[in-house]
Parts: structure tokens; sequence; C-alpha cells
């Protein structure tokens, strides 16, 4: 099955890509990890990405398009894939048909995570680091021992500003005006798959499974 997969930050897109994979034993393309890879290996594209890179430019299209044609066309992804953090414009998924279509390889289905905007908000926002040794807490999903200390040293515990809700309202509202227009693109196709991303890990699993089977 090759399958592509969608949703916005704080969503748990990279939780069910993991178990999904693992489900359907698929090869998981996570796009950062192709572009670590493609430039660690010193592959044509991953030459021409890191030229991009090291003057601080964006990648441009074709490049990445490239990589991630180079990526499909691996034994690996005979199984079937999951293609992790691409596209993300229409113009990169109208570029992509083409590549699927030039490797005869067909996309199954869209899986969209979908999370109510205040859910997001209270995921992203309930980070607290420690001043201290860095620690990681998270107020409803791994609250400290002691409110607003760390358990590993004691220090106290504060919000990152990138984790405040004007932030957060930014970032989640440059998603959405990003992503609506793909997601259309991916509901004409008829493949588009909306999964309620607001339920424990394993529901959300069988949810996907469940739209697959369709
Ligand atoms: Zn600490």
């Amino acid at each position: 099955m090759n399958l592509l997969i969608m949703g916005p930050p704080g969503a748990g897109k990279g939780t069910q890509a993991e178990v999904l994979v693992k489900e359907l034993d698929i090869t998981h393309i996570s796009t950062g990890d192709m572009f670590r890879n493609a430039i660690k290996e010193g592959t044509e594209m991953g030459r021409k990405a890191k030229e991009y890179m090291d003057k601080g430019e964006l990648v441009p299209d074709e490049v990445v398009i490239g990589m991630v044609k180079d990526r499909l066309s691996q034994p690996d992804c005979k199984k079937g894939f999951l293609l992790d953090g691409f596209p993300r414009t229409v113009e990169q998924a109208g570029a992509l048909d083409k590549t699927l279509g030039d490797l005869g390889i067909k996309l199954d289905g869209v899986v969209n995570i979908v999370v109510p905007l205040d859910k997001l908000m209270a995921r992203l926002t309930g980070r607290r680091v420690c001043k201290g040794c860095g620690a990681s807490y998270h107020v409803l999903f791994n609250p400290p021992e002691n409110e607003g200390r760390c358990n590993a040293c004691g220090g106290e515990l504060y919000q990152r500003s990138d984790d405040n809700e004007e932030s957060v309202g930014t970032r989640l509202r440059a998603y959405e005006e990003k992503t609506q227009p793909l997601i259309d693109y991916y509901k004409d196709k008829g493949i588009l798959l909306n999964i309620n991303g607001d339920q424990e890990i394993k529901k959300v699993l069988e949810d996907i499974l469940k739209a697959l089977r369709k």
C-alpha cells in the first residue's frame, strides 16, 4: 500500500506514522531523514540540495522531487511506503503525481489527521522546560511531581516563548492556510481519508486501518 500522511503540529502525526508503517509493514519515508541520507550518501540530488542549504537557501522543488524519485525507486519501497512531510504545496503534489506516474506507482490514500484547534492549542502550549537541566514536561501529558519544579534537579520550569498561545496560534494558522489547498487537491482525487486524531493512539490507528479497508 502506498500512502501519504498529513497533520498539523501537535496532531501526533509522527507517532501515527511509526505505528502505521509497523502495522502495514511498509517503508516510512520522512522527508527530513531522506534529506539527511541523500546528503550523507552524496547522491547527485543530495549534493545539489546541500549547495542550497549551505547558502541558507530553500531547496527548490525540482531538487526535492528528484530526491523523492530516487528514494521511491529503491527496493524497500516495493512493499509499499508512507510518505511523511511531502508534498507541502499543490505544486509539489502535482510534481509528485507526475513522478509517481513515471515510476508506475499508484497512491492509494492520503491519511489526514484532524484535531480540533483548541485541543492542538492545549497540546502545544502545555510544554514546560527546566531552567536547570533542560528536561521537558507537559502540564497535561507528563506533569512534574511538584508543580513548576523539575523532578530531576528541582529547577524551575518555564514556558518557552515559541510555546505561548500567540506563537502557537500563528503556527497553526500558517499550517492551515498552506495546507487547505493540498487537502482539497486530494479530496478532489477521492483519496483523502480524514481521521479523528483526538483519541487514543490505538484508536486512531484502528480508524486509519478501517478507512483504508474501504
Ligand atoms: Zn531539571
